[in-house]
């Protein structure tokens, strides 16, 4: 998971760009009468993110005379669509990402916007910046129409919530085997209040990160074997264990990524750190 700027982009300027790009005069006009509206909605949206209360938003079915077709419209035909009249909006924020890295899940690559609240379910929302995400493909389809019933179900917002993500809570645990395989899943601080856990627990599975961080982790795991190896024959146990620590620490900037959680549970483990490493085929 990282965090992310918010959007430079305003919901009031990437509607008047929709206005701009609707050419039918019928729509433009029940447009034009709920502009007040979506600001509105788009103010409240910023207001309850703030304060990790999005559940709190209604789920609607159309706005003023305009339906929800004609608001996910608004999306398709003037974001995602090239040449659209704010497409270059869609581009500024899936481009957001440092190195084209998924703030969802900290491992894929950017494809899509994601839409953080999804449009389907929340059409009034599908136009605003700050609801959209740059994401992998793999967060985007596993999220799909997912939405908060309750507080604890909020996943990860990369704009809003930094404090989920000042301390460790990817747990990994080293299964012996043989061959040793590595699974995930959440640890969350207890001294943390119920939301924060539940909230991290539920981006975990709705992003699909156990298998995630399981299929680069084990994969990383021939390679750690052979260093391993290099450092024994230059120290023993304990120049694995060293190079071991070494890595869990240089890794701890991101205490959520799947190579942190990876190395702490190595370096813990005093039959892997022996020899265990060895059977790793
Ligand atoms: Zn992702």
């Amino acid at each position: 998971m990282r965090t992310l700027p918010i959007p430079a982009d305003t919901q009031a300027d990437v509607f008047a760009m929709c206005l701009i790009g609707t050419t039918e005069p019928d729509l433009q006009a029940r447009l034009t009468a709920i502009t007040q509206t979506l600001a509105n909605t788009g103010a409240t949206y910023q207001q309850n993110a703030t304060v990790a209360a999005l559940n709190l938003i209604p789920r609607v079915l159309s706005v003023g005379a305009v339906t929800k077709p004609e608001l996910i419209g608004l999306y398709e035909a003037h974001l995602s669509t090239t040449n659209g009249a704010a497409r270059a909006v869609y581009d500024r924020i899936r481009n957001a990402a440092p190195n084209n890295r998924c703030p969802l899940c900290g491992v894929g690559n950017v494809a899509h916007c994601d839409h953080h609240l999804p449009k389907s379910r929340y059409p009034d929302l599908s136009i605003l910046p700050i609801n959209l995400v740059p994401a992998c493909h793999f967060c985007n389809y596993k999220k799909r129409e997912k939405y908060p019933a309750t507080a604890g179900q909020q996943t990860f917002h990369p704009y809003f919530d930094q404090h989920l993500l000042a301390e460790n809570w990817v747990r990994a645990t080293l299964n012996p085997g043989p061959p040793p395989v590595l699974v995930f899943d959440t640890a969350a601080p207890p001294a943390w209040p119920a939301l924060d856990q539940d909230r991290v627990r539920r981006h975990f599975d709705a992003c699909g990160l156990a298998m995630t961080f399981t299929t680069n982790a084990n994969d990383e795991l021939p390679i750690v074997r052979d260093r391993l190896k290099l450092q024994a024959g230059r120290g023993g146990a304990q120049a694995v264990q060293q190079f071991l620590d070494e890595e869990r620490d240089l890794h701890s900037t991101r205490p959520n990524s799947w190579q942190y959680a990876t190395y702490r549970a190595l370096a813990a483990d005093a039959w892997f750190v022996t020899g265990g490493y060895l059977t790793i085929p």
